[in-house]
C-alpha cells in the first residue's frame, strides 16, 4: 500500500531507468509523471517490425535479471505474473576465421572445463582467471556500482576502505588486454575477454583491467533470455508502473527544466509549463545540459569527456534456419587492434569488424516467419563526428555479408528478404544519446569511472540524473541501479 506524501515528482523520458525510477518514486508515494519523446516507451529497449519479423532495437544480453524482479517484490506485486525469463546455457556461440568455433558457458567449472578443452589454456589457468574476476567484482561492486561515488560520506564505509586496501588487485594499472595476455597463452581467449570491453563501448586496449570483472555477470551470475524478448523488459515495467499509478505522457519532449533561484521546479512542453518538487532526467546528460538547461552552467569537464562507440545494425529477416547459429553468435575479427584503431582513433569502420548476431527466433519462434529467422547483425563503430554515415555503412554491409557467408560457408546475400538499419544518427535521432554513442562516456582511461556525472545535480536543488549515462554506467542492470542510488537519494 503507497503511502501518498502530496509531492509530485517528474521523470524525462522513459528508458528503462527512467521507468525504474518512476517505480521507485510512486512507492516512496509521490505522484510521478513520466514525459517521453517517443510515442512509445523504452528508449533504447524498443522494438521494430517489418514484414512477419520482430526485432528488439537494442540490448540482448540480459544479466542480474534480479534488478527487474526487485521492483515488482518492492511493488507488492509477483513478479512473474508479470515477466519470466529462461536461463541461458550456453550462453554465446564464438566463430574464428580458421573454422574453430567456441560455445561460453554459465558456471566457472563448466565454462572453464568447455574452453580449455578446446583452447592452449588449463582449466586451471581458466579458473584462476574467472577467481580473480569474481574477487574484483565483490571488492569493486560496493564502490563503483551500488553506491553514489560523489557522496562525501561513502568514501568513509567498510566497502570502500576495503577497495582501496586492495587497490593493488583491482587492475587500475594495466589495460583489459594486458591482463589478458598476461593471463592466457591462447590468443582467441584473450580475444573472448578483451570484447567484454564492448559492453561499455570501449576499447581492451585503452580501457583500465578492472573491467575484467565485466564477464563475472554473465559467466558466474549467468545470463538469462526474457521470454518473448527484451521488449518483454519494458512492456511489464510500464505496466506495473501503470498498475500503482505512475502516469506516462508519450510524444511530450521536455523542451526546458524551468529553474528559479538554483532550484528546479517543473519543466516545459511544447505546449505548456508543469510544476514539480523533483525532477528525474533520464534523457542523456550531456543533452539534459545542452538542451534543456541552455542557460545554466555547465560541468563542462564531465561533459567534455570523450564519449563511447556506437553501433551499424541491420536487422535482417532471413530466408533460412541456420542450425550452427544459436541466440548469441560472435564472428570474430582476424585484427583487432586495428578493429578497435578504427573505431577509437580513426572514426571509421575496420574491414574486417566483429560481427554479433543475435536471433531471438531460436527461443520465441513468433519473431519470424516459419524456417526464417530474424538476426540482429551488429558491429561496433564510432559515435557520430559527422562522417558519411551512408558510405561507411554501405561499405560495411557488403563486408559483413562477405565474412557471415565465408564463416557460414553459406551465400547469405539472396537470403536476406527484408532490412531495417540502425546507424549513431538513427541512435542520436531516437533516443536522444549525445553524437549517437550508445554507452554515454568511454571508458577509455581509468579515471573515466569517476569522470561520470553524479546521479544528482551539485549546483541546482531537486534535479537529479538516471540512466546509461550517468553514474554507475550503462547496461539494463547499471541503469536500473542507478534509479535505485538516484532515488534512494532523494529518499534520504
Ligand atoms: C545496440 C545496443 C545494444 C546494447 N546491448 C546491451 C546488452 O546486450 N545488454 C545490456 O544490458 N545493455 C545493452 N545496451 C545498453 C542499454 O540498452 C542502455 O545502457 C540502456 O538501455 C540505457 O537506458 P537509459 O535508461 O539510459 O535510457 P535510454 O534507453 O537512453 O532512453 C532515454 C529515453 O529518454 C527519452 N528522452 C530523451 N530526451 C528527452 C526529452 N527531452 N523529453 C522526453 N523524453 C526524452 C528518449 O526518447 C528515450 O526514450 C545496448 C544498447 C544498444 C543501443
Amino acid at each position: 500500500m503507497i503511502k501518498e506524501n502530496n509531492k509530485t515528482c517528474a521523470i524525462i523520458g522513459s528508458g528503462i531507468a527512467g521507468i525504474g525510477a518512476s517505480i521507485r518514486m510512486r512507492n516512496m508515494g509521490y505522484k510521478v509523471t513520466v514525459f517521453e519523446a517517443n510515442s512509445f516507451p523504452g528508449g533504447k529497449l524498443s522494438q521494430e517490425s517489418i514484414k512477419g519479423y520482430r526485432f528488439d532495437f537494442g540490448p540482448s544480453v540480459f544479466t542480474m535479471p534480479h534488478y527487474v524482479d526487485e521492483l515488482f517484490e518492492l511493488s507488492g506485486k509477483n513478479p512473474r505474473e508479470y515477466f519470466n525469463y529462461i536461463h541461458l546455457n550456453p550462453v554465446y556461440r564464438y566463430f574464428f576465421e580458421d573454422g574453430t568455433v567456441l560455445d561460453s558457458y554459465h558456471g566457472k567449472k563448466e565454462y572453464a572445463r568447455q574452453m580449455a578443452a578446446k583452447t592452449k589454456d588449463s582449466e586451471e589457468t581458466i579458473l584462476k582467471y574467472l577467481d580473480n574476476t569474481e574477487e574484483v567484482y565483490h571488492l569493486t561492486a560496493d564502490v563503483f556500482l551500488y553506491n553514489s561515488l560523489h557522496k562525501f560520506k561513502n568514501y568513509f564505509t567498510k566497502s570502500f576502505a576495503k577497495g582501496i586496501l586492495n587497490f593493488g588487485k583491482i587492475g587500475a594499472f594495466e589495460t583489459m588486454n594486458q591482463a589478458n595476455e598476461k593471463a592466457f597463452t591462447d590468443k582467441k581467449l584473450v580475444q573472448i575477454f578483451n570484447r567484454y570491453s564492448t559492453y561499455n563501448g570501449s576499447s581492451p586496449y585503452l580501457a583500465p583491467a578492472t573491467l575484467n570483472v565485466i564477464p563475472h555477470l554473465e559467466i558466474i551470475e549467468g545470463a538469462y533470455y526474457p521470454i518473448g524478448g527484451i521488449y518483454a523488459i519494458t512492456q511489464s515495467l510500464v505496466q506495473l508502473a501503470k498498475d500503482i499509478g505512475v502516469t506516462f505522457q508519450f510524444s511530450s519532449p521536455v523542451k526546458e527544466i524551468v529553474v528559479e533561484d538554483k532550484k528546479a521546479v517543473g519543466i516545459k512542453t511544447a505546449t505548456q509549463t508543469y510544476k514539480f518538487d523533483k525532477i528525474i532526467s533520464n534523457s542523456d546528460v550531456y543533452n539534459t545540459y545542452t538542451n534543456l538547461l541552455p542557460n545554466e552552467d555547465k560541468p563542462e569537464k564531465t561533459l567534455r569527456q570523450p564519449k563511447s562507440s556506437s553501433a551499424v545494425i541491420f536487422y535482417w529477416g532471413i530466408k533460412n534456419d541456420f542450425k550452427q547459429l544459436g541466440l548469441h553468435n560472435i564472428l570474430f575479427s582476424e585484427n583487432y587492434p586495428e578493429e578497435f584503431n578504427h573505431v577509437v582513433e580513426k572514426k571509421s569502420i575496420y574491414h574486417d569488424p566483429t560481427i554479433y548476431i543475435n536471433i531471438t527466433s531460436k527461443h520465441t519462434p513468433t519473431d519470424a516467419p516459419p524456417g526464417c529467422e530474424n538476426w540482429f547483425t551488429m558491429i561496433n563503430v564510432p559515435n557520430n563526428s559527422g562522417q558519411d554515415w551512408d558510405k561507411l555503412v554501405a561499405d560495411a554491409r557488403e563486408n559483413m555479408i562477405e565474412k557471415i557467408s565465408r564463416i557460414l560457408k553459406t551465400d547469405i546475400r539472396p537470403l536476406i528478404e527484408c532490412e531495417l538499419l540502425l546507424d549513431p544518427r538513427v541512435v542520436e535521432q531516437r533516443t536522444s544519446s549525445a553524437f549517437g554513442a550508445i554507452y554515454g562516456n568511454a571508458s577509455n582511461n581509468k579515471f573515466a569511472a569517476f569522470m561520470r556525472h553524479p546521479n544528482f545535480s551539485k549546483k541546482i536543488k531537486n534535479l537529479y540524473f538516471c540512466g546509461g549515462s550517468v553514474h554507475p554506467g550503462p547496461s539494463m542492470p547499471l541503469c536500473l541501479l542507478s534509479a535505485k542510488i538516484t532515488t534512494s537519494m532523494i529518499k534520504d
